[in-house]
């Protein structure tokens, strides 16, 4: 019996350690893991870089109050500032905490209340990201949901266009979405979004949590789009597995978030400043960045070839290393059957398998995966029920 408030269906699994691409449960069984704790693990399990920059930051200094000078956190500001769009940052410990304080600024910056997200967009579970996120589901039993979100259609311009009013502060997106299916937004869609933010002067949001440090290919996923967002949130890769967030802003945005406007305990203390510096040194290197976007071309084609047979592969979508196969019918007794074969993948909706390897994976890894995941949805629909 488990203490636990059972708010995760949880699986048969329980990991005694990891290393790089290899997870080793209780029993000794080996598994590659293509689910990375969610897009988490960007530098693979335990990366020494990141080990050791944890390890000697913990015998120095874990924590002190943001009322101090926190060097590492200005160093970790200064590099996603210069590699970004934005030119400030805010540290947190999450990505619905980070897309808080994307909401609040753009809120305060404006004075007006109003964001466009899109339908199926997935933000977080806080009041304010939960309210941001387009899918009813979420949002059921909660009670009123913070004012004043609307969904507009992915890829459908149009229907952001008709939501934009007087009062419209801001339009937030996923450049792929995540949760919602391994969804990209296309570059037409893209240019009309800029075009339209800077005709009614509407601030662009891009929730990169799932997307950002290097998942795409590139350190964010709007650079495939020739975006340039006023604000982008990160998370999950920004840690590799230790809890930390930032909500990126451009210069014009600073005045809103003086002394008191918002804040964090946690939010960028040394342990985790420490973690973020290691990553972002060993992910924003250009050609790290090159190496996961001819990874990422490798594994479609792998794909692509193992799965062409299959009756049940409707699409395989990609960017990066982020990848979704569509299938027509659900995916969940697959996903099982892959671990089972010692691959470890998700679910992203009912239909749609959703892989998301170590950037670090090997082409060796990345074939083997694609394999198993013949065997799971190769030949046949029915039989593997
Ligand atoms: C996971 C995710 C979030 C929420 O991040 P948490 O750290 O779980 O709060 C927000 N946005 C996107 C796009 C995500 O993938």
């Amino acid at each position: 019996m488990s203490s636990l408030f059972p708010t995760y269906q949880r699986w048969e699994l329980s990991a005694k350690s990891a290393k790089g691409c290899t997870l080793v449960d209780t029993n000794g069984k080996e598994y590659l893991d293509f689910v990375g704790g969610i897009a988490v693990c960007n530098l693979g399990h335990c990366h020494p870089n990141v080990v050791d920059a944890l390890v000697k930051q913990a015998e120095t200094l874990w924590h002190v109050s943001n009322l101090f000078q926190i060097e590492g956190q200005e160093k970790a500001a200064s590099v996603l500032a210069e590699q970004s769009s934005g030119d400030y940052v805010f540290f947190c410990n999450s990505g619905t905490e980070a897309n808080e304080a994307a909401i609040k600024l753009a809120r305060k910056h404006t004075g007006k209340n109003h964001i466009i997200s899109l339908a199926n967009s997935f933000h977080g579970r806080t009041l304010g990201s939960m309210a941001a996120t387009g899918q009813s589901k979420i949002h059921e039993g909660f009670g009123t949901m913070l004012p004043s979100f609307t969904y507009a259609k992915l890829n459908d311009i149009q229907s952001v266009q008709e939501q934009i009013s007087s009062e419209t502060a801001a339009i937030m997106i996923e450049v792929v979405q995540g949760e919602g299916g391994v969804r990209s937004i296309d570059q037409t869609f893209a240019t009309q979004l800029k075009e339209l933010c800077e005709e009614h002067e509407l601030l662009l949001i891009v929730d990169e949590v799932q997307t950002g440090i290097g998942r795409t290919g590139k350190r964010f996923g709007y650079e495939h789009f020739h975006l340039s967002p006023d604000i982008i949130t990160v998370a999950k890769g920004l840690g590799n597995g230790f809890p930390v967030g930032a909500m990126i802003g451009k210069e014009h945005l600073k005045a809103a978030f003086q002394p008191g406007s918002h804040g964090s305990t946690f939010g960028g203390n040394p342990l985790a400043m420490a973690v973020v510096n290691a990553v972002l040194e060993t992910v924003f290197d250009e050609s790290f960045l090159a190496q996961v976007e001819e990874k990422g071309k490798k594994f479609q084609g792998y794909l692509q070839e193992a799965l062409q047979q299959s009756a049940a592969v409707k699409e395989i979508r990609s960017l990066g290393l982020i990848t979704g196969i569509e299938c027509h019918e659900p995916v969940a007794a697959f996903i099982t059957k892959a671990r089972e074969l010692g691959l470890l993948v998700l679910p992203a909706g009912p239909n749609v398998i959703r892989i998301l390897p170590p950037l670090v994976v090997t082409e060796e890894e990345l074939q083997q995966a694609a394999n198993i995941l013949a065997q799971v949805v190769g030949h046949t629909t029915a039989t593997v029920h």
